[in-house]
């Protein structure tokens, strides 16, 4: 339901919990994070409001870093529990995904990674990109790269946003029906399904088009086609009060 990813010099834990906050307005029914920090991964996630994942953050503090995911979810595949909350990481922990909007092809895709010997533990058809990206990254050495790999094998409406343990200072995001909207900071980036996640750092945005992808880096955005090819990047001024 509520996207939000962040590199840069704060706390990405702070803004990305920040940035869904600005998002609750839209409903949902689970929250979680994903922060790389110290060459590894570290997630939370739990069912129901952001509350019950502030609490578990602080009984459970995750490492400070500065790249950093979010999501709230609204649940179409599997109930609001905190398994099925996203972030969703692949079996090796390594890389983690957040996504709205529905993957038709899930089961077909699932069905062929656990062939592979995969696990899969959430009902959600969000997981499956999970696992693909950790196999197409370990093919590629390059998490955009195997973000359009893997958005070329999907069918439905998605926005996704993934990091990778490997790559630390990347996140990258798609689209497809689904809006997913970048925030250029200065040494800085964001992404969000919303530009109301990030108003209260940059009023640089860029918005997305239809089956593209961005890598985000603090000192800029890469965008191409799921196809590889650069892409004209439209960046705008978001001139509405931000305290609306
Ligand atoms: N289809 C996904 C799920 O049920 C994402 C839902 C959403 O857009 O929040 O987990």
């Amino acid at each position: 339901c509520g996207i939000v990813g962040y590199v840069g010099p704060q706390s990405a834990l702070d803004v990305v919990v920040a940035g869904l906050k600005r998002l609750e307005y839209r409903g949902y029914d689970s929250a979680g994070v994903a922060v790389l920090a110290d060459g590894g991964l570290a997630a939370a996630k739990r069912a129901g409001k952001l509350v019950n994942l502030e609490k578990a953050l602080v009984e459970r503090p995750l490492p400070s870093g500065s790249t950093g995911i979010g999501h709230t979810r609204w649940a179409t595949h599997g109930g609001p529990t905190d398994a099925n909350a996203h972030p969703h990481l692949d079996n090796a922990g390594r890389v983690a995904v957040v996504h709205n909007g529905i993957i038709e092809n899930f089961a077909a895709l699932r069905a062929e990674l656990e062939e592979r010997g995969h696990a899969l533990g959430s009902e959600t058809d969000t997981e499956v990109v999970a696992h693909l990206l950790a196999e197409e990254f370990s093919a590629t050495a390059d998490l955009a790269e195997a973000m359009r790999l893997v958005c070329r094998r999907l069918e439905g409406a998605f926005t996704l946003v993934a990091v990778h343990a490997d790559e630390p200072d990347v996140v990258v995001g798609a689209r497809r029906n689904s809006p997913l909207v970048v925030g250029v900071g200065e040494g800085e980036a964001f992404l969000a399904s919303d530009v109301a996640a990030f108003i209260a750092h940059t009023r640089s945005a860029i918005e997305l088009g239809q089956d593209q992808v961005v890598e985000l880096r603090r000192d800029g955005v890469t965008v191409t086609g799921f196809d590889g090819r650069p892409a004209d990047v439209r960046s705008y001024h978001v001139d509405w009060d931000a305290s609306a």
